[in-house]
């Protein structure tokens, strides 16, 4: 990074939410999927300004917390028009084109956790992912799901001595498909730096790639973790890890990876920032 961009990402730019607003039925004693927690936090004095300056991402991005009967049916939908949010969910919401449109319409995702600048830079990952509600959609999206999975596989193989590469082994083996799978969970809890990797609690393997977005939104960087653990444990029997050993590695191969996960960071952030430039101009719905 030279002076301009680390200037503009870390100096200049504060934050990068220009717009944060609550509508609909923030009063009423229902719910509508949102829980108390939810908006203890969002209706607390700096509950907005706390996301605000939390997110450091780049790109200009509004954001919309919305609470209502009817529009608690449109959710995790990823990418809509803006046709589909004005005459299907009644929303008068007037999108800037030249930023990213984020309309959160519930807290209901499958995490079941707080509202919190996290969780909800988070929920902006899963909502890249997919395109009026159908997952796999963005080519961007996919980019940084890809790299994830390389890297995956480059550890795998390289410190545990497995391949995992596993395109399409859920159709032709699924008992290895769940044992990959399995594996990259694993991957992720020991090469992820954020909380839900240090508590060892990825709900799926693929949340990582999430995880990692939303690191990139709060801290502006991807970082993981060099050392990998002797035994990555893919099962526990009366409290005992077992699962796969670590390779006896010389040290040019423990270089060589050193070097190639520092290289992943800098994919990654790439990938991410990419996706994000992409999303400049798009709705989404989560
Ligand atoms: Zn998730």
């Amino acid at each position: 990074m030279n002076f301009k961009d680390f200037f503009n990402k870390f100096l200049l730019r504060e934050d990068s939410i220009e717009n944060i607003e609550m509508k609909g039925d923030w009063n009423t004693p229902q719910q509508y999927g949102w829980s108390k927690v939810d908006t203890g936090i969002l209706k607390s004095a700096r509950g907005l300004e706390r996301i605000k300056t939390k997110w450091k991402l780049d790109q200009p991005v509004d954001v919309y917390l919305v609470k209502g009967k009817d529009v608690r049916k449109f959710f995790e939908l990823g990418e809509v028009s803006y046709e589909f949010i004005t005459n299907k969910m009644g929303l008068d919401i007037l999108p800037n084109s030249d930023h990213i449109t984020v309309i959160y319409t519930q807290n209901t995702g499958e995490e079941k956790i707080p509202a919190t600048p996290w969780t909800l830079a988070h929920r902006l990952g899963h909502a890249l992912a997919r395109k009026d509600g159908i997952g796999g959609k963005n080519d961007l999206y996919e980019n940084i799901r890809n790299s994830v999975n390389r890297l995956f596989n480059e550890v795998s193989k390289n410190v545990y001595g497995v391949d995992i590469k596993d395109d399409y082994l859920g159709y032709t083996n699924p008992e290895k498909y769940k044992r990959n799978r399995k594996i990259k969970k694993e991957l992720g809890h020991s090469l992820g730096t954020f909380k839900s990797a240090r508590d060892r609690n990825l709900r799926e393997d693929f949340e990582f790639v999430n995880e990692i977005i939303a690191q990139y939104i709060i801290t502006g960087k991807i970082k993981l973790n060099r050392e990998l653990p002797k035994i990555l444990p893919t099962s526990y029997a009366w409290g005992k890890a077992s699962g796969l050993y670590k390779r006896n590695l010389s040290e040019s191969q423990k270089e060589d990876m050193k070097y190639y996960i520092e290289n992943s960071e800098s994919e990654l952030e790439y990938a991410v920032d990419d996706a994000l430039n992409n999303a400049i101009g798009s709705i989404f719905v989560m």
